[in-house]
């Protein structure tokens, strides 16, 4: 019997961290193949970039990729000579936060001591999945790669243009991508900046800007003008959530619920963070058990203020925003863009304040900071275009990433489950609530190399015959 075909799309943190979960468990009737235009596996969008400013967003005790492997992140950085040579990793309370590519280098060892201890065969092929059919992947190279069971591990599509700049898709005075436009980084120290967006995204561009000496001003613009809050600095013993019988089965009950344990904590000295953390840990559960109509209510209401409150910044970075914003060189503004156009060799952006009234600022750049646009997944690419069209996969009835079941399935519009076509990492969220941080990744990809391995081979192909080559 010829070996199992798993081919994963995708070699980002999910895409690797199922292989390696695969060579760990699978055996020599396995073979692995991970397709990846990156030259480097375990990067992906967030863990690619080579600005020595972006830093992991949470501890590196706090990167875990198990339950049994807790503290081995931090273990490990602490005795690469990156640590040495980074001094400002090394916060205060004693925490690290490492430069974001040191977690891929840690992916990699762990990638390649997987693949010492495997029977399993794995291989990376370094190109573009476009297409798919009876059974078999075709590569933008021309490649025909024979699948069983195929995993789409592709999470985070480039940002959207804001509708404003589409008139100004082509203009070099706006960066529309600042994970891939390096003109960042050739930026002039003195130009006015305009920051489209106030999350993680800015903080990282801002964090690059300060590094590179910039001094002049910056102005960043959202709808609530709310910015990342930053990590806890110093060590707490976690909190646990002082459970409501019955409990919550609406978000405003959650919501109240929620507020009241951030008081109980503060009556008993103990920061809101570890509250949010609790929830964090069982947010899956409880969005689970939330139904459609409250999930939807969650995404127009609260999102917004979940976000900044759950996807906080290293303290180094938090600790740049606040003397930018103490010596008044970043101001945020809080509104609606309204339009964006050419006035004497500079951008004029008007904004409609959200405090009302309106605002124009002259600038010499724009950076859209708004972050992957997830809602646009399945239409930002060949291969995901192809498998919607043909009934595979639809978008999730909440419109953040691929619909799946419970397995992580893939369904097809009408709700049936195709068991050789997975989704893995945060394009699933839709269906579990918290899958973004590395914990709830790591463990759904060992989740779903469960699901894989344990459906008999023989009921695929009978199924599925392949195309012969
Ligand atoms: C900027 C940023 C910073 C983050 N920082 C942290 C952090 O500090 N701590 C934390 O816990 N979490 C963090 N996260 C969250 C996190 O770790 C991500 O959720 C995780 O990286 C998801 O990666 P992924 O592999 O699913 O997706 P992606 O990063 O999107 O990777 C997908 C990969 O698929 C490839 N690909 C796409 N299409 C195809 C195709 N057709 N054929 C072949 N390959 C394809 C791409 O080249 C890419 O490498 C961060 C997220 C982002 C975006």
């Amino acid at each position: 019997m010829t070996k199992r075909q798993i081919v994963i799309v995708g070699g980002g943190f999910s895409g690797t961290m199922l292989a390696i979960q695969l060579l760990r468990k699978g055996d020599a009737n396995l073979a692995i193949t991970l397709i990846e235009p990156r030259a480097q596996l375990a990067e992906g969008v967030a863990y690619s970039t080579q600005d020595p400013a972006h830093r992991i967003n949470v501890p590196a005790a706090k990167m875990q990729l198990s339950e049994s492997e807790k503290g081995d992140f931090d273990r490990w950085y602490r005795q690469q000579p990156a640590f040495l040579q980074d001094s400002a990793a090394l916060w205060q309370d004693g925490s690290v936060y490492p430069q974001r590519r040191q977690f891929a280098a840690y992916l990699r060892e762990k990638l390649a001591h997987a693949l010492n201890g495997a029977t399993a065969t794995f291989r990376h092929v370094q190109d573009y999945a476009q297409a798919y059919q009876l059974g078999q992947l075709f590569t933008q190279q021309g490649l025909r790669i024979p699948v069983d069971q195929l995993v789409l591990a592709i999470s985070h599509p480039a940002p959207l243009k804001p509708a404003v700049f589409q008139a100004l898709s082509t203009d070099s005075n706006v960066i529309h991508n600042p994970w891939q436009d390096e003109s960042l980084y050739t930026l002039e120290n003195n130009a006015e900046v305009a920051i489209i967006g106030t999350g993680l995204t800015m903080a990282d561009v801002i964090a690059s800007l300060v590094r590179q000496g910039h001094r002049g001003p910056i102005h960043a613009i959202s709808r609530r003008g709310q910015l990342p809050r930053a990590n806890l600095s110093g060590h707490y013993d976690d909190y646990s959530l002082i459970p409501a019988t019955p409990l919550p089965t609406t978000v405003r009950g959650w919501l109240k619920l929620i507020r009241e344990n951030v008081s109980v904590a503060a009556r008993h000295q103990r920061p809101w963070q570890l509250v949010l953390d609790d929830v964090r840990r069982q947010a899956q559960t409880i969005w689970q058990q939330l139904s459609l109509v409250e999930q939807r209510r969650f995404y127009r209401h609260l999102r917004p203020w979940w976000d900044v409150h759950r996807y906080r910044i290293a303290p180094q970075v938090a600790a740049v925003l606040g003397e930018c914003l103490a010596s008044g060189q970043l101001q945020i503004n809080a509104g609606r863009l309204m339009s964006a156009q050419h006035i004497s060799g500079k951008l004029a952006l008007t904004l409609r304040q959200r405090q009302g009234g309106s605002k124009t600022l002259l600038v010499d750049k724009v950076i859209v900071t708004t972050g992957p646009a997830h809602q646009q997944l399945i239409a930002s690419q060949p291969l995901l275009i192809d498998l919607a069209a043909q009934a595979r996969i639809t978008a999730d009835p909440l419109g953040v990433g691929i619909a799946v079941n419970a397995h992580s399935q893939a369904l097809s519009p009408t709700g049936t489950a195709h068991d050789d076509l997975f989704v893995v990492g945060p394009a699933a969220r839709g269906r579990f609530g918290e899958l973004m941080g590395l914990p709830q990744v790591a463990e759904h990809a060992e989740f779903i190399a469960n699901q894989l391995l344990a459906i008999p081979i023989d009921t695929l192909r009978e199924r599925c015959p392949r195309e012969s080559n």
